[in-house]
């Protein structure tokens, strides 16, 4: 499939853009007030939530919908037009037992499965991650890269394992996120997104994304050069970070970060959370099979881009 220039988006609007918003850190004082913000803008995006809490440390932790406050302002956020997405059952690895416990959890809370999801780094039940994410020359490559840490690490996918539930997430979850490149513009980095990968059964439909993990990244990507390059092209933004990475602080916003997003705003964008912009997609191109020869480009590009930008996603 080739680059789809000047896709008709809803209500003639120019561009698409929206937020997968990682879970990560996140407190009811560092994130709640960045969603008011983009609610005020007209922006509805996509918060990853945790239904349960885990049962230890965590290397990466937050809040999950097991805190009464946290789950009431998660629902109101729900009720405000955010879509509430899955980033596993917890931020510990789990096993299918619990995996299963928490999405069945997520539906009590939310009313819905989750749509969309997003491996959490720390979780070894991730499904098709780490060198599994790759194919042949690459994934070699991706293993020395990495020092061979993440050889075969992660078991979501793997029939057998104590960590499996693929045959879960393809029945329950639609859409999940894999590469994440850094052209402001996702659908031109990946034009056959959402797409399914015959060898990787599990998923039924793939997404990228494109880069900005903190708010100085973030930042970066939403420039304004690059939001001119958007709107020209017509394009579609997903944006994978942390919203409580430092969009928020001491009672404050990023004043380059409202500034750039009050410029977004104005632009004539059509605004909605990521899985009402993939079904759009879905339903335009229809149900998309990813060649091999596809696939490698999309992993050559995000070992490029890893290799450029370093991080985790
Ligand atoms: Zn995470």
């Amino acid at each position: 499939m080739t680059a789809q220039p000047h896709i008709p988006w809803p209500d003639g609007k120019r561009f698409a853009f929206t937020i997968f918003d990682d879970t990560d850190h996140q407190t009811l004082e560092n994130v709640p007030p960045v969603y008011d913000f983009l609610a005020d803008l007209g922006l509805r995006t996509t918060k990853s939530v945790w239904p349960l809490n885990g049962s230890g440390q965590p290397a990466i932790g937050g809040l999950t919908a097991e805190h009464p406050d946290n789950l009431a302002w998660l629902k109101q956020l729900q009720a405000r037009g955010f879509e509430i997405a899955l980033h596993n059952a917890t931020w510990e690895t789990s096993r299918r037992a619990d995996t299963l416990r928490g999405l069945d959890r997520f539906r009590e809370l939310f009313g819905h499965e989750p749509v969309a999801f997003a491996n959490h780094a720390g979780c070894r039940e991730g499904l098709y991650w780490g060198d599994r994410r790759l194919s042949g020359w690459n994934r070699l490559g991706y293993n020395l890269l990495t020092l061979g840490r993440n050889r075969g690490r992660f078991q979501g996918h793997e029939q057998g394992s104590p960590l499996f539930w693929g045959d879960a997430c393809r029945e329950r979850i639609t859409f999940v996120r894999n590469f994440v490149f850094r052209d402001i513009n996702t659908l031109a980095a990946c034009p056959s997104m959402p797409y399914h990968d015959p060898d990787r059964p599990y998923v039924r439909y793939w997404f990228a994304a494109s880069e900005g993990p903190d708010v100085g990244s973030f930042n970066k990507t939403l420039s304004e050069a690059n939001q001119d390059r958007l709107s020209a092209a017509g394009g579609a933004c997903i944006m994978y970070t942390h919203l409580a990475s430092g969009f928020y602080v001491d009672g404050k916003l990023n004043t380059r970060f409202s500034e750039l997003l009050e410029r977004l705003a104005g632009a004539g964008g059509w605004f909605v959370p990521v899985s009402e912009l993939l079904e759009f997609l879905l339903r335009r191109n229809g149900h998309y099979e990813i060649s091999a020869t596809e696939r490698k480009r999309l992993e050559r590009r995000w070992l490029r881009d890893k290799l450029w930008i370093g991080g985790s996603s």
